[in-house]
């Protein structure tokens, strides 16, 4: 361990290790042999210490003026922004992500902050007529309280920010679980908050598994509400654990995001925007594009052109500037994204491109794998069907728009889908015959803005919404006031 850097849980404004006296270690996914840092393996014990740091701090925080509680997410913004490059770089380091993406997510996660921070000046509520004209009705927004959040590593600080401005600015304090493989980022969240002068106890970090951590932080009888971002059947559990005890929750998870390419179609733009969906950061987003829908006799032409493209792809790790595939997380993802092609083929899908994994050079130092396009798939098929997290993209061929929708639709998730096409009419009908919380029509299924309301429909979402002015929704709770102003 000598001359590494050990990193600490962050608990009521002091940096602490945890009960356990374990370490776990969290590893550059583009070079197995650079331990990123060693960080605190938590447990239970420790997430509950976490629960009362905020339950101690909730008063203070949440009876503090919005407008306050606003300037220090505002000056987290300026803190961020000034630190974009070296924040972008530990998250290349950390989960792989392509450095000019990893500069994007910095630039989101400002820009979160500084909508949030803004937030703290807006209206909480709003006054009713009443019946009776001596009553003064109003609605107020108040916090919800202590409020957990479990995160996953493809987005590592984009997604904890996009949950933690809103839970802070309309007063609830917080506890962060980072997911294992990308808890540096979790540890450089809370040198933001320490650095913006926090109060302490506000934000909290504890590092550590799922299932000790992460469980504990949904069981704790402190905790009033649980946001996480991840798969859906860790989500599914959290869910069935938090409604068992009338604990509020907020889920956002698994996608099989599809595109549908309509005859008239750009097939220029089409190709080029699915592949941009299915293979930058190795399709390793919620919102990645998996299957492409293609109908009519346009699909040879769409297919070489997604071939084409798909082959053009500089693989390699995500410091170089050049890199769109860069190695996915870890070992156990790339075996998993490898055996799902291989299934695809077994069952009836054709590989054009990939389907293996790259070798010789700095690709045997990572966790690589080829970009991969399977046509002669089945709407029924496994790759069709399920969550790859890969650079996967399965071509399916469709009749017509109602039997490409009824494909798109027929799968468990809904989380985005898009359409390309130049018919207005077949744009909207698209839009609302779609079961998808994003639609895009001539856009990639990835990529949203902070300021609208982002989730998914069916079993990617517990059907709340986050961020934009939906994220007051799950972060407050409304009190209804009648005021009798008649005494005498
Ligand atoms: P994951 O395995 O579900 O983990 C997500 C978080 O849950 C991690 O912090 C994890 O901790 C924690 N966790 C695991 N078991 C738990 C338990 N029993 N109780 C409480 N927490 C537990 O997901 P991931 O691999 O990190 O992320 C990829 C998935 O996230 C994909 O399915 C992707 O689609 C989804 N995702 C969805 C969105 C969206 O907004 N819809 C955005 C990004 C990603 P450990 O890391 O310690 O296991």
């Amino acid at each position: 361990m000598a001359g590494r850097n050990l990193n600490l849980n962050y608990v009521g404004g002091q940096w602490i290790p945890a009960s356990t006296g374990k370490i776990s270690q969290s590893i550059n996914p583009a070079d197995l042999n650079d331990v990123v840092g060693d960080f605190q393996a938590s447990n239970a014990a420790d997430a509950e210490g976490a629960v009362g740091a905020a339950a101690d701090a909730l008063r203070v925080w949440g009876s503090m003026s919005a407008l306050a509680r606003g300037g220090h997410l505002l000056a987290a913004a300026d803190y961020l922004n000034q630190n974009t490059e070296r924040y972008a770089q530990a998250i290349t380091r950390e989960c792989g992500k392509a450095i000019v993406e990893a500069r994007g997510e910095v630039g989101r996660a400002v820009a979160l902050l500084q909508y949030f921070g803004v937030e703290g000046s807006n209206p909480v509520g709003d006054v009713v007529p009443s019946v009776d004209p001596n009553i003064l009705l109003y609605t107020k927004r108040v916090p919800t309280g202590v409020v957990s959040l479990i995160t996953p590593w493809n987005f590592p600080l984009a997604i904890p920010i996009w949950k933690m401005a809103p839970a802070l600015v309309y007063g609830n304090t917080i506890v962060l679980k980072p997911a294992s493989a990308t808890p540096y980022l979790g540890v450089l969240i809370a040198e933001m908050w320490e650095a913006v002068g926090l109060p302490p106890g506000v934000f909290n970090l504890v590092t550590g598994s799922g299932g000790a951590v992460g469980d504990a932080l949904v069981g704790s009888d402190g905790v009033a509400a649980v946001s996480f971002t991840g798969s859906t059947p860790i989500g599914m559990g959290i869910a069935a654990s938090a409604a068992s005890r009338g604990v509020k929750f907020q889920l956002e998870m698994g996608g099989k995001n599809p595109v549908i390419v309509m005859p008239d179609a750009d097939l220029e733009q089409a190709a080029q925007v699915t592949v941009d969906g299915a293979m930058k950061y190795s399709g390793q987003k919620c919102t990645a594009t998996s299957r492409a829908i293609v109908i009519g006799n346009v699909i040879e032409d769409f297919t070489n052109l997604v071939v084409e493209k798909t082959e053009a792809l500089a693989i390699g790790p995500g410091a170089d500037a050049d890199s769109v595939v860069v190695p996915v997380i870890d070992e156990a993802s790339r075996q998993n994204i490898v055996a799902s092609v291989e299934r695809g083929v077994s069952d009836g899908g054709n590989v054009l491109t990939g389907g293996g994994v790259p070798s010789g050079g700095s690709y045997d130092g990572g966790t690589y794998v080829e970009p991969t396009v399977l046509s002669k798939v089945s709407p029924n098929d496994f790759v069709a069907c399920e969550e790859i997290f890969g650079p996967v993209l399965g071509i399916i061929p469709a009749a017509d728009i109602d039997d490409a929708i009824g494909i798109a639709n027929d799968v468990r998730y809904g989380l985005s889908a898009g359409i390309f096409t130049r018919n207005l009419n077949a744009a909207m009908q698209f839009a609302d015959r779609i079961e998808a919380g994003i639609v895009k029509v001539n856009g990639e299924t990835a990529g949203v803005e902070p300021q609208v309301p982002f989730g998914g429909m069916k079993s990617s979402s517990s059907g709340s919404r986050e961020q934009g002015k939906a994220a007051i929704e799950f972060f407050t709770e409304t009190k209804t006031i009648y005021v009798n102003q008649s005494a005498s």
